[in-house]
């Protein structure tokens, strides 16, 4: 294969939803790979924030081809352990009492809003089921998920769209007062808005909305399928915002490569759904909760501890440069603000010098693996620097 002939492959018979970067990635090592014509790329992607522990890291695929060879799928319908052992650590490591397993961040929204929901009807009955999420917000693009997406450029072609999500401005909890009447029965946010530019709430707002919902009665669903699972240096990001929602979704990070998404729920909650009430026929795949489990056991206080220092040295690094207005995140969640230049074309060129960076709105998006080398970190900031300094 080489890279003319897969671009040209995919062109035929992939589905026109993707406007690919022009990089075909053959194989992959660490936070490093390479393409067709053995080029090599520094990773500060993660496929999204999915590779957590980069490319293929030794242990992930290790546990991922042990369990190949040995039990592959099964359904819901039967007991497995390897989704039983990933529940338990789950819980054990977050202070959750059920999980639910889906296959991608969507699957696991899906879930939640069905939990609030039904959650709220069980108790109050129906005419209280509205669920209030937030301007600028992303939770994916089934119907539902693309209804509670709180930008109006995803609200088009598909109608009808799912009722019963309103939209309250971020970090300002008068609006949220203002839309919270009868109907509500939950509040879904997201910790560091991702998609919508890498934007942090306020702790004191995030507090003050957790309260609200201990007040009303609703279920407070935070989103963490871009912050959970250690990308913002503790393994949920809802630890550094001292609250602890009802419920928690999670994806991306998870399974370190393997598709998977996931529900955690707290007493009260995970005793809403009943046999019957929800399933997937994936959900919890033993190949999947192998990688996912693998990645749990990588993810020690060193190894968070040494994400909040590629933090810091990524930010010192970076806002040492003319060109850089400000870098907003947390952990290795970063979005960089540039003063001239525009986001897409340092991503381009970023990619051109071997390095792959995402975008988030007008920012620059690093999601480097969280085990990242200090000597791939580097390798990468000195070509991201490269390109920022220079003057095309
Ligand atoms: C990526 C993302 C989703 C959607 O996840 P998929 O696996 O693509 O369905 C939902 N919420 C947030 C916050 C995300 O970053």
């Amino acid at each position: 294969m080489n890279s003319d002939k897969l671009k040209k492959n995919d062109a035929n018979c992939i589905a026109n939803t993707y406007a690919r970067f022009d990089v075909c990635i053959k194989q992959g090592k660490g936070s490093t790979c390479e393409d067709y014509d053995g080029k090599r790329y520094i990773d500060f992607s993660s496929g999204i924030g999915v590779n957590s522990l980069g490319f293929c890291d030794e242990s992930w695929s290790k546990a991922v081809c042990k369990q190949a060879k040995k039990l592959n799928h099964t359904s819901n319908l039967f007991y497995t352990a390897p989704d039983v052992k990933l529940a338990k650590k789950l819980c054990t490591r977050t202070g959750y009492d059920k999980v639910f397993f889906a296959n991608s961040g969507a699957e696991a929204n899906e879930g939640a809003i069905k939990l609030a929901r039904k959650k709220s009807f069980d108790k109050y009955g129906s005419n209280r089921s509205t669920i209030i999420s937030l301007v600028n917000s992303f939770h994916g693009r089934t119907v539902t998920t693309l209804s509670a997406t709180g930008q109006d450029v995803f609200h088009n072609y598909f109608y009808p769209f799912t009722e019963g999500f309103v939209f309250a401005k971020a970090n300002d909890l008068d609006d949220l007062k203002q839309k919270l009447d009868d109907s509500v029965c939950g509040i879904l946010c997201e910790l560091i808005q991702g998609e919508g530019g890498v934007i942090p709430l306020d702790k004191e707002y995030v507090q003050a909305v957790a309260k609200l919902c201990e007040e009303h009665d609703l279920t407070f669903i935070v989103d963490e399928v871009q912050t959970g699972i250690g990308r913002t240096g503790t393994l949920l990001c809802s630890e550094q915002y001292g609250v602890r929602p009802n419920v928690t979704t999670l994806a991306k990070g998870l399974g370190g490569g393997l598709p998977i998404g996931a529900v955690l729920m707290d007493e009260q909650s995970s005793q809403v759904l009943g046999y019957g009430d929800h399933a997937t026929t994936f959900g919890g795949n033993p190949i999947v909760c192998a990688g996912a489990n693998a990645v749990l056991d990588a993810l020690t206080p060193e190894l968070l501890e040494g994400v909040s220092q590629r933090s810091d040295y990524i930010r010192r690094v970076l806002e040492s440069i003319d060109e850089v207005e400000a870098v907003d995140g947390i952990g290795l969640m970063l979005g960089v603000t540039l003063k001239t230049k525009k986001s897409v074309e340092v991503l381009r060129a970023c990619a051109k010098s071997g390095l792959l960076v995402l975008t988030a709105k007008h920012k620059i998006r690093l999601l480097p693996p969280l085990n990242i080398s200090w000597m791939e970190l580097e390798q990468g900031l000195e070509i991201l620097k490269d390109v920022l300094c220079s003057s095309v």
